[in-house]
């Protein structure tokens, strides 16, 4: 080990990459990172935290219209996009310098450097130009949004990594895509008051989620104002004399827009990276295959997070990085666990949700319990907002345990970190049912709801 450089270098300064490399070199490992963009990585730079931020922004209309029936009288207000880039700018600039501080402060050395594999053991940093040598290596270059070289018209679309710094707001913006991160955009553009179009192949957005929820929330954005094509693509997109765009979809109907935002998946970042030179096994789709413990086809060569394609998401990343390092460096190999990770959609109204949707359980066990129940939040009552909440759990019949928990509503994010501790701890319906409930709470209807609305058996609704 003493011949190298380093004991560990991480190649991508994002989530994983930085999570790993602070750990190692905290453990008193000589550890390096090269990042090539900036620390911090998507979370930080272009994902979830100036979204969250986006969507604070996009929900004030609502507060202020919600507010009257409290007894406000709140003076017409007025929105200003490039005050909340430029304040979003600061707080990423002041997260990004943390990160890279974190790293620093344990004693191990930030690149800022596109890196590439050489060897199984040798880095080459091209802003340095020159190569450095590394027992193990880790690679976390994570993906950015698939693009659609097929649409006609592709040249003019944006994706989530611009939308957050346009230079001025659209009038109107078609976003096409069905997954968190088109159905967040698009209440982040309804909010801001943007006319918005969410266009999507499928025939109900956010799959995998419970279905449930996904109708409710449908039916609740077009109810504010968001036009939801499903079964639709674009066909082609061009600019017109007046510098608008013209969109017309495999349906026949025809938009104009201002924006074309596509966020119809994203893809790892593996290309040019040397990984076939060394022998790194990829997938079809470009992600690195990985073993359970993320060690690749190299056995000194990791790789973890949104590069690997398991599960994109931030809290994920990280864990897989802890599991790199107890498995590493610390001599006790641990698994990454993928079971039961909870996790929100930043909708309006927001998904929290953990464990098995009705239709996944529906599949995997012959007898399930629903307990399922839809109200109006207290805090709508004198707003007048006709929005509903739901709730829902799913119960094995057999063991009684809560395979899942789904809600629709405010703060639905947080009930569902919550909710991770018993799904994962495996506690049963009885448990939930002898916990007593907060009042007056929201989520006290999740150890309220008695009797099961429905069961499954066998497929068959009883
Ligand atoms: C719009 C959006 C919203 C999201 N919202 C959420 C959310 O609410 N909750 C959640 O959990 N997750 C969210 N995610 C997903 C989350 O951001 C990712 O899962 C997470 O960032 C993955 O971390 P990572 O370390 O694998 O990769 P990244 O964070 O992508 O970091 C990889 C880094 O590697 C760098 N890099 C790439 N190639 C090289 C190279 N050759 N040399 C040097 N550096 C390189 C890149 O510049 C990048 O900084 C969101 C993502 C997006 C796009």
């Amino acid at each position: 080990m003493a011949g190298y450089d380093y004991d560990l270098f991480v190649i991508g300064g994002g989530s994983g990459g930085v999570r790993a490399a602070r750990v190692a070199a905290s453990l008193g490992k000589r550890v390096a990172i090269a990042e090539e963009y900036r620390f911090g990585g998507t979370c930080v730079i272009r994902g979830c935290v100036p979204k969250k931020l986006y969507v604070y922004a996009s929900q004030f209309p609502e507060h202020f219209a919600d507010a009257a029936g409290y007894g406000w009288t709140v003076p017409e207000a007025s929105f200003d996009w490039p005050t909340l880039v430029a304040n979003k700018d600061k707080e990423i600039a002041r997260l990004e310098a943390i990160y890279k501080k974190n790293v620093e402060g344990v004693g191990g050395e930030a690149f800022h450097s596109r890196a590439v594999l050489v060897d199984r053991h040798s880095v080459y940093l091209a802003a340095e130009d020159r190569t450095v040598s590394a027992d193990q290596i880790l690679i976390a270059t994570g993906g950015r949004p698939a693009p659609h070289p097929a649409l006609s018209g592709h040249e003019y679309c944006i994706f989530s990594n611009e939308a957050f710094d346009l230079k001025q707001l659209p009038k109107a913006i078609m976003i096409e895509g069905g997954g968190y991160i088109a159905v967040e955009f698009a209440n982040i553009f309804h909010g801001l008051g943007v006319e918005t179009t969410l266009v999507y192949r499928g025939r109900e957005i956010l799959s995998r989620f419970d279905m449930d929820l996904r109708r409710s929330l449908h039916e609740t954005m077009e109810k504010k104002g968001i036009r939801i094509l499903t079964h639709s693509i674009s066909e082609w997109v061009r600019k017109n004399p007046q510098g608008r765009l013209d969109v017309l979809l495999s349906s026949g109907q025809a938009l104009t827009v201002d924006q074309v935002m596509l966020a119809i998946g994203r893809i790892p970042n593996t290309e040019n990276m040397g990984l076939e030179g060394v022998g790194v096994e990829l997938a079809k789709t470009g992600a690195i295959v990985v073993d359970e413990f993320s060690r690749t086809s190299i056995d000194n060569i990791w790789a973890i997070g949104d590069v690997t394609h398991r599960v994109q998401l931030t809290p994920v990343a990280i864990h897989e990085a802890m599991c790199f390092i107890e498995t590493a460096f610390k001599g006790n190999p641990t698994a990454v666990d993928h079971d039961t990770i909870p996790t929100a959609v930043f909708s309006q109204p927001e998904i929290g949700t953990v464990g098995l949707s009705e239709d996944e359980a529906v599949k995997r066990f012959p007898d399930i319990e629903v307990y399922r129940a839809s109200f109006r939040p207290m805090r709508h009552t004198l707003s007048g907002r006709d929005e509903k909440m739901l709730m829902k759990l799913v119960v094995e019949g057999a063991s009684r345990k809560v395979v899942g928990a789904h809600i629709l509503g405010p703060d639905a994010g947080e009930m569902a970190q919550l909710l991770g501790i018993p799904l994962k701890a495996g506690l049963t319906k009885h448990d939930f049912d002898r916990t007593m409930a907060v009042h007056p709470t929201a989520a006290e209807e999740l150890v309220t709801m008695y009797k099961p609305t429905y069961r499954v058996k066998n497929g068959e609704r009883v």
